[in-house]
């Protein structure tokens, strides 16, 4: 057991505390810190479980790189510089549509009409320089 006063851990039939001379008596039940010592282990785990309810949130992220991926090969429809714009863009979105997949990120169908995109630029430019 514990001292209630001081905390000092002390024989548990002691009636008095070796270190502060604290009787213990009846009242030395009251402070639990001290008599449950698994006790705060209960509060750690419900603290420990706050982060997992707020992972599920940061998982309904959209993958930037997807977004991007797709901006790109928006872009390269209209300024594709032989077809470089188009292949950046596939691949851009490639990366993002794996992060997706890892991370379990929203924008999987933007990295795949990303990659659609891009590589309809790419083959444009490609067939425009045959
Ligand atoms: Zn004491």
């Amino acid at each position: 057991m514990y001292c209630f006063k001081c905390g000092k851990e002390i024989p548990d039939d002691s009636v008095f505390c070796p270190a502060c001379g604290t009787k213990q008596d009846g009242t030395a039940q009251e402070p639990k810190p001290a008599n449950a010592g698994p006790a705060p282990t209960p509060p750690a785990n419900a603290g420990y479980a706050q982060p997992v309810n707020q992972s599920p949130i940061h998982k309904a992220q959209y993958n930037l790189l997807c977004i991007l991926g797709l901006v790109i090969s928006l872009i390269s429809l209209v300024f594709n510089y032989f077809g470089l714009v188009g292949l950046g863009g596939v691949i851009v979105s490639v990366i993002g549509l794996v992060l997706c997949n890892r991370r379990k990120e929203n924008g999987r169908i933007l990295g795949a009409l990303g990659v659609l995109f891009g590589a309809v630029s790419v083959i444009t430019a490609v067939v425009a320089m045959m």
